[in-house]
C-alpha cells in the first residue's frame, strides 16, 4: 500500500511513501505521519491511500502518530475545498483544520502519578502509625492524586512506596484532562416554553434536519442528501435564538448526531459557554460540551480536541476554527452573530468560517442556522435569493420595547469660538437625569487613546509613524504618540520637530476615549467613570474586574470602545451614547455603511435591557446619513432595500463576489510597476470571464503598512470558484522578485 502526503512545511505538492505491510490496518487517510524527506524527517498528514504511485523507488513511511487519524476524510474534503477555493496550498489549509497542538508529536495527555487502594484478603499488615495514617486516607479515597496524598497527609513519597511494596495499594500514571472549567459548579437548566415565533422557526429547522436524516439513510454515499440549505435566523437581541439553538442541538443530540456552535471570540464569554453546558452536561443528554478558543492553554486544547473526536464531546462551541471540530456524525451547525468580520481568517488561509460552514453543512447533510440580529447583506441576499431560509423573529421574548433612538446634529453644537464640543446639549442632560436617578450610562467612541493627532499649526507639521503611513495617536496618560498599526511609539514632543520651526504651539486634534474620560469627569465630577479600552485593560482580569464592578453599581458611566459593544448585559443600564457616529462612515470600503448601521444597532441595544426603558443618543456630523437614520428606526429591511442598490450599481457584494490581491514590498516604485505587470497578466489570462470587473492596481487606502508599501487590485465576478482556480494558477507562474510579495485574499471583509 502506499500513502500519499502532505507536508506540513508548504511544497505546493503531495509525496507518495510506502507503507510497511506491519502497518497495514493501522494507517488511513488523515493519519498523521513522519517521513524522510532530502535527509530530513518530516511530518504530514496522510490525504490518500493508493496501490499505485507514478514515482518509482518510493521510499517508506517511518512512523504514524497516534492510533486514531486525527483529520476525518470528511474534514480532509473540506480542507481540499478551501485551498482551492482560497487560493492557498493544501498544507496551509491543513494547518487550520488541525490545530497546532494536536498536529504536535510531543503534546499528549497530561499523565499523572495516581495511587489507587487494592483490594485486601486478610489482615493488615504491620504497620507504622505514621504508614497507618497515610493508609487510612487513601482507603478513605480509593484512588488519589499521588501529588495530593502528599500534601493531605503531610507525608513522603518513600513511605507511600513502602505502602506500595506491602501490596496494599499501587502507583500508577493516569491521564487526567485539563479541564479549563474545573471546579465550576453548573446547574442544569431545562428546555424553555417556546413562544409563538420560537416555535414555527424551531419546527422549520427540526423538519430540514428530518428530511436530511432520511434522505442519508435512503442513500447514504449520495451527495442528493444535502439538506434545504441553509436557514438564516433574524431576529434582534432578545429574541429567543439562543433558546432556538439549544433545542435544535437537542434535536441532532436525539438523532445521534452533534453540533457545533460557532460564537465571535468577543462573545465566547464564560456565561455563554455556560448556557450550553447547563442545558446538555446533565440530564437525558448527557455529553461534554467541548470549548476551542484562543484563550485556552495548548493542552486544554488539546484534551478538548480530543473530546471531540473520541466521540465523548458531542458539542463543540469556539470560535472562528471550531468549524473544523471533528463532531462526526453531525447534525447542526449554528453561526451566532454571523455577520462578524472576525469570522474572516486574516491570514492565510483566509478562510470565512461561515461560509466553511454552509460548504460543510451541504457536504456532511448538517443544517445550518446563520442567526443575527443584523445579518450581513450577503446572508441576507442569499435569503432573498432563495438560496437560505429566512426565519425571522420579530418581537422581543419579554416584549420588551426597543430603545428610543435619538439622533443630534453636531454641526449646530458648535461653540462660538470653541469649535465643537465632545457632548452635545442632549447628551449633557440625558447624562445628569440618568446619574439622579442612580441609573447607568454607557459611551461609545471606537477609538482609543487621547487625540487622534499630533498637528503644528505654525507650520502645519503633522506627527507620522515612520513605518506606516499613518498619523500617531497622542496617549496622554503615557505622555506618548503611537502608532496604531504597527505599534510605533515616541515620547510626544513638547515643540513642533521641525527643526526649522521648534513652535511651542503644537496642538492635539481629534479625539479618543482618554480625552473623552477626562472631559466626562470635569463635567460629572461626583460621577464614578471607568474606561474600557485596550489601553485600560493590560492584565487579563482587569476585564472581569471593571464589568464587575459596573455590575455592582460600584461604576455610574463606562466609556469604552467596541470592547463594550457586543453582548454585555446590564439591566441597570438606560442610556447609551454614541459619541462620534461617523467615525467608521469615513472608512475606504464599500461596507462602511453596513458596518455603522451594525455598530450603532449593537451598542444601542445595551440600554434598557431591564425594566426602565432605553434611550440612545447618537451624535453625528451627517445625521441624514441613510446608516444612521435606519438604525435609529431599528429598521434593518430599509436599510437593506436602500444598500442592495448601491451595491447592486456598482456591482460590488454580494451581486458578484470580490477577490484582492495585495502586492507588498518596501521599494515603492517596484510594488507599483509589478502591480501593472501582474494587472495585464490577470487581464489576459482571465479574458474568458465575460463579467469579469478588474480595478487597479491602485495604492492601498493604507499605502504603507509596517515599512512595507502596498498596491491593490481588485477582481469581482459572480463565479469566484471558477475564479480562484485560475487566479491560482497565475498567480503560481507569476513569479514576484523575493522582497515582494503578493496575496490574495477572496471574498476579502477588509480592504484597508
Ligand atoms: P437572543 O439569543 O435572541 O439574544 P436569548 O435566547 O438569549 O435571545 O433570549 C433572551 C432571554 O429570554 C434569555 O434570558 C432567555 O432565557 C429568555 N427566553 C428565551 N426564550 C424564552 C421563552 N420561550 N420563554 C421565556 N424566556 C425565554
Ligand atoms: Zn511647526
Ligand atoms: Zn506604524
Amino acid at each position: 500500500m502506499i500513502a500519499r502526503v502532505a507536508l506540513d512545511f508548504a511544497v505546493r505538492k503531495e509525496f507518495d511513501y510506502r507503507v510497511p505491510p506491519e502497518w497495514d490496518g493501522q494507517i488511513e487517510v488523515g493519519s498523521r505521519v513522519k517521513v524522510p524527506f532530502g535527509a530530513r524527517q518530516v511530518m504530514g498528514s496522510v490525504t490518500a491511500l493508493i496501490d499505485q504511485s507514478p514515482h518509482g523507488n518510493l521510499r517508506s513511511l517511518l512512523k504514524i502518530i497516534g492510533q486514531h487519524s486525527l483529520v476525518t476524510a470528511k474534514v480532509l474534503k473540506l480542507a481540499r475545498w478551501i485551498a482551492d477555493y482560497y487560493c492557498c496550498p493544501l498544507e496551509i489549509a491543513l494547518r487550520s483544520v488541525l490545530p497546532d497542538t494536536v498536529r504536535k508529536e510531543q503534546k499528549g495527555w497530561r499523565e499523572r502519578l495516581c495511587v489507587r487502594l487494592l483490594p485486601r484478603a486478610g489482615d493488615l499488615p504491620k504497620l507504622t502509625g505514621r504508614q497507618r495514617e497515610v493508609w487510612q486516607i487513601i482507603e478513605e479515597w480509593k484512588t488519589v492524586p499521588l501529588q495530593r496524598l502528599l500534601e493531605l497527609a503531610e507525608t513522603t513519597a518513600a513511605t507511600v512506596r513502602r505502602l506500595e511494596d506491602l501490596g496494599l495499594i499501587t502507583i500508577d500514571s493516569q491521564i487526567s484532562e485539563r479541564d479549563p472549567f474545573e471546579g465550576e459548579v453548573i446547574l442544569p437548566t431545562q428546555p424553555l416554553a417556546l413562544n409563538a415565533e420560537q416555535t414555527g422557526a424551531l419546527s422549520r429547522i427540526t423538519k430540514a434536519m428530518d428530511e436530511s436524516a432520511d434522505r442519508l439513510s435512503a442513500s447514504p454515499s449520495s451527495t442528493l442528501h444535502a439538506p434545504r440549505s441553509t436557514f438564516l435566523l433574524h431576529g434582534v437581541t432578545g429574541s429567543g435564538k439562543t433558546e432556538i439553538y439549544l433545542q435544535a442541538i437537542a434535536h441532532a443530540l436525539n438523532q445521534g448526531k452533534g453540533a457545533i456552535v460557532l460564537v465571535p471570540e468577543i462573545s465566547l464569554t464564560p456565561q455563554t459557554v455556560e448556557r450550553f453546558k447547563a442545558r446538555f452536561s446533565a440530564g437525558a443528554h448527557h455529553t461534554l460540551v467541548a470549548v476551542l478558543h484562543s484563550h485556552l492553554s495548548a493542552g486544554e486544547r488539546h484534551d478538548e480536541w480530543h473530546k471531540i473526536r473520541q466521540g465523548r464531546a458531542r458539542i463543540a462551541i469556539g470560535a472562528r476554527s471550531a468549524i473544523f471540530a471533528p463532531v462526526d456524525p453531525l447534525g447542526l451547525i449554528v453561526v451566532d452573530e454571523e455577520h462578524e468580520h472576525s469570522y474572516k481568517q486574516e491570514e492565510a488561509p483566509r478562510y470565512h468560517a461561515r461560509d466553511v460552514a454552509v460548504k460543510r453543512g451541504l457536504d456532511e447533510g448538517a443544517v445550518v442556522v446563520l442567526g443575527s440580529a443584523t445579518p450581513s447583506l450577503e446572508s441576507f441576499y442569499n435569503a432573498q435569493c432563495g438560496k437560505y431560509q429566512l426565519v425571522e423573529l420579530r418581537a422581543r421574548v419579554d416584549d420588551k420595547k426597543l430603545p428610543l433612538v435619538r439622533v443630534v446634529d453636531m454641526r449646530s453644537e458648535t461653540r462660538e469660538g470653541k469649535g465643537v464640543p465632545i457632548f452635545s446639549r442632549l447628551l449633557q442632560e440625558a447624562i445628569t437625569k440618568r446619574l439622579e436617578k442612580k441609573e447607568q450610562a454607557m459611551l461609545f467612541l471606537n477609538r482609543r487613546g487621547y487625540a487622534s493627532s499630533m498637528l503644528c499649526p505654525q507650520c502645519g507639521y503633522v506627527a507620522e509613524c515612520p513605518n506606516c503611513s499613518i498619523a500617531l495617536t497622542y496617549h496622554r496618560r503615557l505622555e506618548k504618540i503611537c502608532c496604531h498599526i504597527c505599534g510605533h511609539s515616541a515620547a510626544a514632543p513638547l515643540v513642533c520637530p521641525d527643526a526649522k520651526c521648534r513652535s511651542p504651539a503644537i496642538r492635539y486634534v481629534g479625539l479618543g476615549t482618554e480625552k473623552v474620560e477626562e472631559t466626562l469627569a470635569k463635567l460629572f465630577p461626583q460621577a464614578r467613570i471607568a474606561r474600557m479600552d485596550s489601553d485600560a485593560m493590560r492584565r487579563k482580569d482587569d476585564f472581569r474586574r471593571v464589568l464587575g464592578d459596573f455590575r455592582l453599581g460600584k461604576i455610574d458611566i463606562l466609556v469604552g470602545t467596541q470592547m463594550i459593544a457586543k453582548g454585555l448585559h446590564f439591566p441597570n443600564v438606560t442610556l447609551v451614547g454614541i459619541i462620534y457616529a461617523d467615525l467608521s462612515l469615513h472608512m475606504p470600503d464599500f461596507r462602511a455603511g453596513e458596518r455603522t448601521f451594525q455598530l450603532l444597532t449593537q451598542v444601542s441595544g445595551r440600554a434598557g435591557r431591564g425594566d426602565v426603558e432605553g434611550e440612545v443618543v447618537v451624535q453625528s456630523f451627517t445625521p441624514f446619513h441613510p446608516a444612521i437614520q435606519h438604525a435609529r428606526r431599528h429598521d434593518f429591511a430599509g436599510f437593506y432595500a436602500q444598500e442592495i442598490e448601491y451595491r447592486a450599481q456598482l456591482k460590488y457584494p454580494p451581486l458578484s463576489r470580490a477577490a484582492l490581491l495585495t502586492l507588498k514590498g518596501r521599494n515603492e516604485d517596484k510594488v507599483k510597476f509589478l502591480a501593472e505587470h501582474l494587472a495585464r497578466e490577470l487581464e489576459k489570462q482571465l479574458k474568458d470571464f465575460k463579467d469579469l470587473i478588474l480595478a487597479g492596481p491602485a495604492p492601498a487606502p493604507l499605502l504603507r503598512a509596517e515599512t512595507f508599501y502596498r498596491y491593490q487590485i481588485m477582481l469581482r465576478t459572480r463565479r469566484m470558484s471558477h475564479l480562484s482556480l485560475k487566479l491560482e494558477s497565475t498567480l503560481d507562474h507569476f513569479r514576484p522578485p523575493e522582497d515582494i510579495r503578493v496575496i490574495a485574499d477572496i471574498d476579502p471583509v477588509s480592504l484597508a
